[in-house]
């Protein structure tokens, strides 16, 4: 059994679904289908949403126009004697969606409750027609069995009662193709929630690995992972293979390709990933997988980036309280679910500097003025201080953290480039060496980097 993803631009287009049609109906395995919203919808739900909560006339147009869409999907994609039937099904839910945002327009009100049942329109809707679309085709309601709670104010999966949710769903599960809607879930109350942005890579991975699938295979609009993201740098190139470490401090360090959690649950069953372009189905893509470097020579993979990160500054009075405050600072900011991309302590000053993505800022700020008030009280430790507008780069490939010269060599390429960096190049793991730079520069860092590892030769 293998479990396929299908991504927004994938279904988003009569032509590309006719190309999710073939490839799926040529599968002569038990398969598990994720689809995601037909592309761009997920986007134009929530402004929809934002202008009926400024109760804008236009809303009704935005709203007119998503439903145009799915009803000419339907009409082009669904067969002539099945279309009655599907359109009784979509105008069904953009009943109930029409309603919510009537909703939100007089109480003028977006609650974060709202935008969730808003979001999960989209998959509804779109796995709803495809159903329609794929022969033998049958449709399972993912929020029964993709279950989440709450944890620092975000949705999480609940992985014990999603283990058991999906048991049960799937004990007789007998049609060769089952359909699922990615992203959504739902919480133990029985409200709608989702994954955040991207999930549906992370529903197919949780159902590969309850269900012990051989491969999960995510097909995208790019021929595979590539060494840097190919919107900044067209001469990126696809790897062939990638280790799940690799593959997940690149995700991790901003590559959109897969949505950060997935690579854990299928890392953890050895279950390889495969990265394929849906429009260029023979193009045998990535392979993720269980892969040892026996070499141990260092090989850079790619180089990613995080937009709008910022470090947050902790001075000391002597070296000799350096090791104790930084762990401080991470548990701090750890155990309030603030994700800390990398530490530095900059030669020649008593400092310890975290990179924490810029929407953390305030939980981070008010963390750390628990954990450190009593020194700040006495006046002990300086006020804290921060460094916002920083993008975060992270070069990753097998062992090349231990390699002095990977290090010097991002320096002298951003030298050439005329960048300062804002850290130093550091290893947080042995497969990445990651710094900041403001993010005027991110680009060209990116680039510099790229041209040095991946085109001249390394
Ligand atoms: P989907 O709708 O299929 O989920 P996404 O837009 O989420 O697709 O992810 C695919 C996009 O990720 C590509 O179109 C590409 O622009 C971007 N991307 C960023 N970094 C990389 C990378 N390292 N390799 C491949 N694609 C990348
Ligand atoms: N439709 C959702 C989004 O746009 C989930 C996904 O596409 O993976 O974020
Ligand atoms: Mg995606």
């Amino acid at each position: 059994m293998k479990v396929l993803k299908f991504g927004g631009t994938s279904v988003g287009t009569p032509e590309s679904l006719r190309s999710v049609k073939n490839i799926v109906e040529s599968c002569d395995e038990r398969v598990i289908v994720v689809v995601s919203a037909l592309g761009g919808i997920t986007d134009r739900l929530i402004a929809t949403a934002r202008e009926a909560e400024k109760v804008s006339p236009g809303y009704q147009d935005m709203f007119r126009e998503i439903i145009d869409r799915h009803h000419a999907m339907t009409e082009e994609m669904v067969p002539a004697d099945e279309r009655a039937q599907v359109i009784l099904a979509i105008d069904a839910l953009f009943k109930e969606l029409s309603d919510i945002y009537l909703g939100v327009s007089l109480l003028r009100e977006l609650s974060e409750r709202s935008l969730d049942r808003v979001v999960s329109y989209g998959e509804r809707l779109s796995s709803t027609i495809i159903e329609h679309v794929i022969n033998g085709a049958v449709l399972r309601f993912s929020p029964s069995f993709i279950r989440t709670t709450r944890q620092f104010g975000r949705h999480v999966l609940d992985n014990d009662l999603t283990h058991r949710c999906i048991a049960s769903e799937f004990a007789e599960a007998p049609e060769r193709i089952t359909l699922v809607g990615g992203f959504i879930s739902s919480d133990e109350q029985g409200h709608i929630t989702n994954l955040g942005r991207g999930g549906s890579d992370y529903t197919a991975a949780i159902l590969a690995a309850e269900l012990r699938a051989e491969t999960l295979e995510i097909w995208t609009d790019v021929d595979g992972f590539m060494t840097a993201d190919p919107r900044i740098i067209p001469s990126a190139k696809v790897i062939d293979e990638l280790s799940f470490v690799e593959a997940m401090e690149l995700c991790n360090f901003g590559a959109k390709v897969i949505y950060p959690p997935t690579i854990y649950p299928v890392f953890h069953r050895n279950i390889p990933i495969y990265i394929k372009n849906t429009f260029n189905p023979s193009y045998p893509g990535t392979r993720i997988a269980d892969i040892e470097n026996l070499s141990k020579e260092p090989s850079a993979g790619g180089v990613s980036s995080i937009s709008d990160t910022c470090l947050l500054r902790v001075k000391i009075s002597d070296s000799a309280v350096q090791e104790a405050t930084e762990s401080r600072m991470i548990n701090a900011l750890s155990r309030n679910g603030i994700n800390v991309f990398l530490t530095s302590r900059p030669a020649g000053c008593f400092e310890i500097c975290c990179a924490i993505s810029a929407s953390s800022l305030p939980a981070a700020r008010s963390a750390l003025l628990a954990e450190f008030s009593s020194e700040l009280e006495t006046g002990e430790m300086p006020p804290l201080s921060v460094s916002d507008n920083l993008a975060t780069i992270a070069l990753v490939g097998e062992n090349i953290n231990p390699d002095e010269t990977v290090r010097r060599k991002i320096c002298s390429a951003l030298h050439e480039a005329k960048i300062s960096p804002v850290t130093l190049p550091a290893g947080s793991t042995d497969s990445t060496v990651s710094f900041m730079v403001e993010m005027d520069n991110r680009v060209k860092a990116l680039q510099a980097i790229h041209r040095a590892f991946f085109e001249c030769g390394y």
